[in-house]
């Protein structure tokens, strides 16, 4: 049969490729950073990581994990309920509840695990989720694998949020899920908004902070902070794979009755092996590192600032963000790639987005700031999109 499934795949992938949505990798030579190193032999100044902090790559934590390897060994060879869960695992959960002001941890293999994971073993067909229309894909699927009645509300917007909750009166249970940071525009979540009409419909509130964690809020606690709403949503999800740390992991963090069963039922956490204890170590020395100081996060948004405000002098249209997301406008798609490859010439990496990623129409690079930029490093791609913007025609 194989032979009539490979030509139909090489169609599939020939269909890709002319519609110019084929994905190449550039491989990487160095460790993740502000510099990279491709296996071209070129080096490259990063402007597409989610190393928001600058954590890829931190002493601090590269030698916490170090010493876990030593003490707790490499790989645990089993789910948590079985024998994967270590001292390095309850102290992170712990820690992570803490930092969120929440009342338990669960952590996954990933935050696509943990949004996979969390909406099944909770809500019955008698309950509603009513779901931001740009919410990450994870939340998609994991919406799709429970039996709630789903409703959907455009981005951010919270007069249709609210005609979606009168809807969903009609169920038991209703649960609003929405990302913190949405990684395309870098605009957050109207929080303290949604929280209202969650008071007023009678909802409980779920936000995932994979984008905003360590970014958004005074002392980087993501949209909660920001909102000056800690410990008023039920459910946060995360991921230790972007600001945290970069390396792999993701956890539900919220009231203790909901850690409870999802601890029980949530089948990405019970039939999936649990994270390296040097990952666990390593998250451990990141939440303390972000609990004493505020150095990172304060670095972070000086480069954004920094970044955005000499950007838009040169007349480039950036998108409103408060975030570390910087969305250089260009609306064409083909604009958007020439622009980006262009870019690489200079020695700078970014990725230029279009539809289906983003609107029809809505093509843009996006630029992703990180505590881990110098002030050169950010005058040099301000510099290279300066020199290409005008080649372009993009600005005067
Ligand atoms: C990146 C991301 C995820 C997935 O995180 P992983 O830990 O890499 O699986 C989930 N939700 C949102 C909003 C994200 O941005």
């Amino acid at each position: 049969m194989y032979q009539d499934y490979q030509k139909y795949l090489a169609k599939i992938i020939e269909e890709i490729k002319d519609n110019g949505l084929y994905k190449n990798e550039r491989v990487i030579v160095s460790p993740q950073g502000a510099e990279i190193e491709l296996d071209t032999g070129q080096k490259v100044l990063n402007f597409c990581a989610n190393n928001y902090l600058g954590l890829s790559n931190n002493p601090g934590l590269i030698e916490a994990a170090k010493s876990a390897l030593d003490d707790h060994g490499y790989g645990m060879s089993s789910v948590r309920f079985i024998c994967g869960t270590t001292d390095l695992h309850k102290e992170l959960e712990t820690k992570i509840a803490k930092f969120f002001c929440t009342e338990d941890t669960i952590l996954y293999a990933a935050c696509f695990d943990a949004n996979g994971g969390v909406f099944e073993p909770l809500l019955t067909e008698d309950d509603a989720v009513i779901s931001d229309s740009l919410n990450h894909a994870s939340i998609i699927d994991g919406v799709r694998l429970c039996k709630a009645v789903r409703y959907r509300y455009e981005n951010a917007d919270t007069e249709d949020l609210e005609k979606q909750l009168k809807l969903a009166r009609a169920q038991r249970f209703r649960l609003i899920v929405t990302d913190g940071v949405f990684s395309m525009d870098g605009n957050v979540a109207p929080l303290r908004k949604i929280i209202d009409l969650a008071n007023k419909y009678d909802a409980m509130v779920m936000v995932d902070e994979s984008h905003s964690a360590g970014v958004v809020g005074e002392s980087g606690r993501g949209v909660t902070e920001l909102f000056n709403v800690m410990g008023q949503v039920e459910i946060i999800t995360g991921t230790l794979g972007k600001a945290f740390g970069g390396a792999i992991g993701g956890f539900t963090t919220g009231k203790k009755e909901i850690i409870e069963i999802l601890r029980q039922r949530s089948r990405p956490y019970l039939f999936s092996n649990s994270i390296p204890p040097l990952v666990a170590a390593a998250g451990i020395k990141m939440v303390d590192l972000m609990t004493d100081t505020n150095e990172l996060q304060d670095k972070l948004h000086r480069n954004s600032g920094y970044f955005i405000s000499r950007m838009t002098a040169l007349g480039f249209d950036i998108k409103p963000t408060k975030s570390a997301i910087c969305a250089v406008m260009l609306y064409d798609a083909k604009l958007s790639q020439e622009f980006a490859a262009k870019l690489l010439n200079e020695g700078i990496y970014v990725i230029g987005f279009y539809y289906p990623v983003v609107a029809k129409g809505k093509a843009r690079i996006r630029v992703q700031l990180s505590a881990a930029h110098e002030i050169e490093h950010l005058d040099k791609a301000i510099r290279a999109f300066d020199k290409i913007g005008k080649e372009m025609g993009v600005i005067k």
